[in-house]
């Protein structure tokens, strides 16, 4: 291969990606002059990263298989546009070797490793082969050739339970399982290979030793096409879930300088092996000891802005000055750790549902500025909408602050003053997370956010007064706002005559709770309200998203949205969704039926774990759903009997439609 074919100075770049990676890729390449190109599918026409580039193009229809993961398209849409390069971000294409050589046979420059590298480093099993020659520390393991049952249980009980069977070319998370016994290998095998089968077309297995309560830490590497290669420190991703990394940070809290030196020199050999070029990770998990080489990312990670708020480095800024054959511009020693920074990734997606990921238009968008310490990369604005078809992170708050408790601080303002409508976020799970005294103190390993589920997903408090005088205000200040807006209506002035005292009592409820009540005295003289024998002066002034309201001398913020009947509010004491109940009656308590087992969003039946007339536990599974190629698996919501199974496994199936009935115990 010919260096300056693969390495050369381009004016066009296509960013092939979407969501926030494709933004903040734009958003470099833009600053350093370049012209820049996006591409989309159907469901993304009207996508943020879309409207960033100068140009677009449209590649197919929403499946990732039909549009962002079709090379030949891709090579197409650069073609049209004139392009020269290509940026992959992350996910997707970003570590197919075959798109590399595409893009290279083609006359692209690929923003990346060669071809070469990442079939070296991509699969899991030739890496770790590649690093035990290496000399890097490994897991134990198997990673053979030969994948057949008696070969990989043979494996399993030399390593010695519990072990991790992971699939070789693996990503965020999937086509992994722990197994803690022989007897529960087989079946965990069959579901992993289905998974890996499904998610990157690729069954083929490991096994590693099971490192107990470990962390995850990995390093940043960059080299260039002059033999130069650098660290850029590391960065701990221990919070995980379901081997996902929920937050990060930079640097680890948990190694010292000697540590840290270790890990750093072992990721730069490892990079070293095969004369790495562009950005990549080198993942280690550690069992609070020593760190053993995982996996090697051979592209921009997810995390990677904890690095550059430390560094001051712009990483993407040196992958294209690396693409442009330039050499790094910092020597190892003139790279230096300046303060700590935190990231957490925001998802549409239920934490009180077992994450299941939330679909549909985003009503409200309000994230912090980005000042004091906040930087938000997101690929999402108000009126978007969150489609079924692609990985479910809408953005990253990343806060940066000379010490790590600092960062932390930083972080949980701008998680606390985030307010996200229409989907369902996990903002307010992170929130939980950052403010646990466990995390504060680094007293975690990858296994802390499965434990703490039930705390961190703890439901909201319910509404004192300061929430309902609250609710009364937004309902106060958005009928004023309105009748500003039509002061030339007759209504107007009729409705708010000062003609006495006068008196409007509004209800609320949360969810299926009691009805809490409170009444607005106004007319003559200031307003108050009224709940039980209490008795409150108030004022309201209005502000972008909410209002400050003075009850009883005290002035706080109030962040609200109301839609219809339901009243969403973020007050000191957290956020809250209000439902006021029509002051003209007739609403019933309605019921909302969990007996149903229906298809959460759209997906495929891909198992069914339960025969038709069988005794099922509460909890038991029924049938395995892909959705969003993650297996969810579906239960009985109580003790009874399988009635019927309305499905077979290769279904496609509707958001909504009914799967299997269950009749329970005991009627
Ligand atoms: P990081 O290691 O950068 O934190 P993740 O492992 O969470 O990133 O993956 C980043 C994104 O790329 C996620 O959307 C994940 O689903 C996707 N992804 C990662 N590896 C693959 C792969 N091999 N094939 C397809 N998607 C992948
Ligand atoms: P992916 O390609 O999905 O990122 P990794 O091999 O990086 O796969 O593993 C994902 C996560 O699973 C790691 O971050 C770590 O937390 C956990 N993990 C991986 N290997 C092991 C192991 N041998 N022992 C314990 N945990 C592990
Ligand atoms: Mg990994």
């Amino acid at each position: 291969m010919d260096r300056s074919k693969l390495y050369r100075r381009f004016r066009t770049l296509l960013v092939a990606n979407r969501g926030e990676i494709a933004c903040r890729v734009i958003r470099t390449a833009r600053a350093m002059g370049l012209r820049t190109v996006a591409i989309y599918s159907e469901a993304d026409r009207e996508a943020m990263h879309v409207a960033l580039a100068d140009e677009a193009v449209l590649l197919g229809p929403a499946r990732a298989r039909d549009s962002y993961l079709n090379i030949e398209r891709l090579i197409e849409a650069a073609r049209k546009t004139g392009a020269e390069a290509v940026h992959p971000g992350y996910g997707f294409l970003s570590e197919n070797a075959e798109f590399a050589q595409a893009c290279y046979d083609a006359g692209l420059v690929f923003v990346g490793p060669t071809a070469g590298m990442m079939t070296a480093m991509g699969s899991k099993s030739g890496s770790k082969e590649l690093m035990e020659k290496a000399g890097v520390p490994l897991v134990s393991g198997y990673h053979g050739e030969a994948q057949d049952e008696a070969t990989l249980a043979k494996a399993a009980d030399k390593i010695g339970f519990p072990v991790l069977v992971k699939a070789s070319a693996g990503g965020g998370g999937r086509g992994m399982r722990i197994v803690r016994s022989a007897d529960e290998l087989a079946p965990a095998i069959v579901s992993a290979k289905r998974e890996a089968k499904a998610a990157f077309g690729d069954d083929r297995m490991l096994i590693e030793k099971y490192v107990d309560n470990p962390r995850h830490i990995e390093v940043q590497i960059i080299g260039d096409s002059h033999g130069n290669l650098l660290s850029l420190f590391e960065r701990e991703c221990t919070l995980q879930r379901r081997h996902q990394k929920v937050i990060e940070e930079a640097p680890s809290p948990t190694l010292n300088a000697a540590q840290r030196e270790t890990v750093c020199a072992a990721a730069r050999k490892a990079a070293g092996a095969v004369n790495y070029v562009g950005a990549g990770t080198i993942e280690f998990v550690s069992d609070g000891k020593d760190v053993f080489f995982i996996e090697m990312n051979t592209r921009l990670q997810v995390e990677h802005p904890v690095t550059e708020l430390i560094t001051g480095i712009d990483l993407v800024e040196w992958q294209l000055r690396v693409a442009f054959g330039e050499a790094l511009p910092l020597k190892q020693d003139e790279i230096r750790i300046n303060g700590h920074a935190v990231e957490a990734r925001v998802y549409a997606e239920n934490p009180t549902k077992n994450f299941m990921p939330s679909v549909g238009r985003i009503s409200t968008w309000r994230l912090p500025a980005e000042t004091g310490g906040l930087r938000i990369d997101a690929g999402y604005r108000e009126g978007d909408t969150v489609s079924p078809y692609y990985d479910a992170m809408l953005a990253k708050v990343i806060a940066w602050a000379p010490t790590r408790d600092v960062a932390i601080e930083r972080l949980n303002r701008g998680l606390e003053e985030s307010d996200v409508r229409g989907i369902v976020t996990n903002i307010p799970f992170l929130s939980a997370l950052m403010t646990h005294p466990k995390v504060r103190a680094n007293a975690i390993d990858t296994g802390f956010i499965e434990r703490e589920l039930a705390v961190l997903t703890a439901a909201a408090p319910a509404p004192g007064e300061l929430e309902l005088c609250a609710a009364v205000a937004a309902i106060v200040n958005e009928e004023r706002q309105t009748a500003h807006a039509e002061a030339s209506s007759p209504w107007q002035t009729f409705g708010w005559q000062p003609v006495g005292r006068r008196q409007r009592s509004f209800a609320f409820r949360v969810g299926h709770g009691p009805e809490q009540k409170i009444a607005l005295n106004y007319g003559s003289g200031p307003s108050t309200l009224v709940i039980g024998e209490r008795e409150l002066a108030f004022t309201i002034a209005a502000k972008d998203g909410g209002f400050d309201l003075t009850l009883d001398g005290v002035k706080s913020s109030v962040a609200a949205v109301i839609d219809g009947h339901e009243l969403y509010l973020r007050t000191r004491n957290g956020r809250f969704d209000l439902h006021w109940v029509d002051p003209f009656g007739g609403e019933s308590e309605e019921h909302v039926g969990e007996d149903k087992i229906a298809a959460p969003l759209p997906g495929t039946v891909v198992a069914v774990l339960a025969e038709e007339g069988t005794k099922l536990e509460k909890g038991a599974p029924i049938l395995t759903l892909e959705v969003m190629k993650m297996e969810q698996t579906l239960r009985a919501p109580y003790a009874g009997v399988l009635k019927s199974i309305k499905c077979k496994v290769g279904d496609i199936v509707q958001e909504g439609v009914e799967l299997a009935m269950v009749e329970p115990a005991g009627e």
